[in-house]
């Protein structure tokens, strides 16, 4: 083991340093980390075959499909996956115009186009337009109670059910109306679910939900596909950099690790992998989902996580958001139709239904986004969260075709209407390298825990200095969940392993007092070669 100050170096080449995932956090960091002068040699350990993770653009329906990330949230000028797709030439016209720039939306989806109840027919938009503005205007006072000593309750969706149980005593409507209301705030719910990754509102904590920060911006896509980006970027590193499935299995710190092709050499940090290949490196950046970590707490760590970390691990809330993607020969729709709703009149969010999922999964469905441009064929994706979503994962692509034609036959009225021609979905929670979709703040967690989650190790500064740093969506305190957020991580990480590379260069030179510092030769040796 190793006692303190600077680290051994590879000699005639820069630092060792080990990305563990490559997606935009982990590809971000990797672009920082290529360009510093200290010239690390660098490697970007992927699970899977491919780049970009949460980042997938599928060739389907003759169009491009996104299975992850759909839309750059808040893209204007603080918006960094806004610059970078923007400095790549990823994005049109519209999306890139002042004004679409300056838009305030609020990161919310606009009114939809239709709204279908499941009694067949459509519903008022004038109703749907009044429950999306109480819905929003009680989200919007959530904001209120950040740094508050008390919350009027636990969680966001409680403390919503608390307010709307107040406005119903209000309504003077008949029975059958106040229902249809509460069925249309039970769509809105869904859909928040969908936005937060969550199986349940009641599992967001109330007090830092207005710590999430939406940046400026008219919400957009990249009409090539959303992987364009990183793959821009993975085509920015030089070529050897990238290793694609190498699934990491443990991550060894604090020790003291020799490769045997230069013995004497040590690195504080080895990374084993499934296959039996180990890396030895000064630094590791871990972009690994939440999910996974979550699921690998127990072993992925060797020494185990400080107990504050893996804690912090264990309380943030990762949660599951689908993409169900159908197409068809002929639309149903009105060719202006953007976005189809669909309210289950059964349904109210002050009224805790638990039906079997394989009955009532199409439920939590909370309609369905008309995609633009697929030549020949009419795509409509739709979006479900939480246990449903994950249950809906475990049906076969037959069974999920029929419940949903059924759906659209029940809510149009019309039992003819065509079956879609096929059906694509994404399956986040069985992923094996995911599994989830992305990340909240969840009851009993706080923002301290993202702050938490992303402090490097050792804790202390103890020992060669930066040994494990972690990025990642679910480590940014404010843009959780979203691809900026997770660029972000990977540059902060790599700017902070730069500051220790440019404070090193500053010391004296080896043979001064400080020299002493340099740890000493290890122990644990005899690793096969690392970098082949
Ligand atoms: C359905 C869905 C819709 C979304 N929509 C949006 C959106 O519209 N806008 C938005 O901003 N964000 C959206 N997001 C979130 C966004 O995709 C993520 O926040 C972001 O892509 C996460 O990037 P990351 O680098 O932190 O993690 P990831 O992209 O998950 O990258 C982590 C990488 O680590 C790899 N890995 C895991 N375990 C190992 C291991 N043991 N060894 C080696 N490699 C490993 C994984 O294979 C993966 O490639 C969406 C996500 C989903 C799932």
């Amino acid at each position: 083991m190793q006692s303190s100050g600077r680290q051994a170096e590879a000699p005639g080449r820069g630092p060792r340093v080990l990305v563990v995932g490559a997606g935009i956090a982990g590809l971000g960091a990797a672009q920082r980390l290529c360009c510093h002068p200290a010239s690390p040699h660098l490697r970007v350990l992927e699970a899977t075959a491919r780049a970009g993770g949460r980042i997938r653009s599928e060739r389907s329906f003759g169009g491009v499909v996104e299975v992850g990330a759909h839309w750059i949230h808040g893209p204007s000028q603080g918006n960094p996956v806004f610059q970078l797709a923007a400095k790549y030439g990823l994005l049109g016209e519209k999306a890139l115009s002042e004004e679409s720039q300056l838009a305030e939306a609020g990161g919310r989806a606009g009114l939809p186009s239709v709204s279908y109840a499941s009694s067949g027919g459509s519903v008022s938009p004038e109703l749907v337009a009044e429950m999306a503005t109480l819905f929003y205007t009680l989200i919007d006072q959530t904001r209120e109670f950040l740094r508050a000593a008390e919350t009027p309750a636990p969680s966001v969706g409680e403390y919503l059910k608390k307010e709307i149980r107040q406005h119903v005593a209000g309504w003077a409507e008949e029975e059958e109306a106040k229902r249809l209301k509460l069925a249309i705030l039970n769509n809105a719910f869904n859909v928040q679910c969908c936005v937060s990754g969550t199986h349940s509102m009641d599992l967001v904590a109330l007090a830092p939900f207005g710590e999430y920060t939406v940046l400026p911006g008219l919400d957009c896509t990249f009409p090539g596909g959303y992987q364009g980006l990183t793959d821009c970027i993975m085509a920015s590193l030089p070529k050897d950099v990238m290793v694609f499935n190498k699934p990491v299995k443990t991550i060894h710190w604090d020790g003291s690790f020799e490769e045997a092709s230069a013995p004497g050499e040590t690195f504080p940090v080895l990374v084993e992998c499934e296959d039996g290949g180990c890396f030895p490196a000064h630094h590791v950046v871990i972009t690994v989902p939440l999910g996974f970590l979550k699921e690998r707490l127990d072993t992925f760590f060797e020494p185990p996580l400080p107990t504050e970390k893996a804690e912090a691990i264990r309380k943030i809330g990762f949660g599951t958001n689908n993409k169900i993607f159908l197409e068809f020969e002929e639309p149903f729709w009105q060719p202006d139709c953007q976005h189809i709703q669909v309210v289950w009149r059964d349904t109210s969010p002050l009224e805790d239904a638990a039906p079997k999922l394989q009955d009532a999964w199409f439920k939590k469905l909370v309609g369905f986004w008309v995609l633009p441009s697929f030549g020949a064929s009419q795509v409509l994706c739709g979006f479900i969260a939480g246990l449903e979503s994950e249950f809906m994962e475990t049906l076969s692509d037959e069974d999920v075709l029929l419940s949903l034609t059924q759906v659209l036959r029940r809510v149009t009225g019309n039992p003819q209407l065509p079956a879609p021609r096929s059906v694509l979905r994404s399956r986040w929670h069985s992923a094996p390298y995911t599994r989830g979709s992305y990340s909240y703040v969840a009851v009993g967690s706080s923002g301290d825990d993202l702050d938490l989650l992303a402090q490097p190790l050792p804790e202390d500064g103890r020992g060669a200095q930066l040994q494990v740093l972690f990025a990642g969506e679910a480590t940014h305190r404010t843009f959780y969940s979203t691809t900026h957020g997770a660029l972000l991580s990977g540059w902060r990480e790599a700017d902070r392993l730069i500051a220790l590379w440019d404070s090193q260069a500053q010391r004296p030179e080896p043979g001064s007092e400080l020299d002493s510092a340099l740890p000493v030769p290890g122990s644990r040796g005899g690793w096969p070669h690392p970098f082949l």
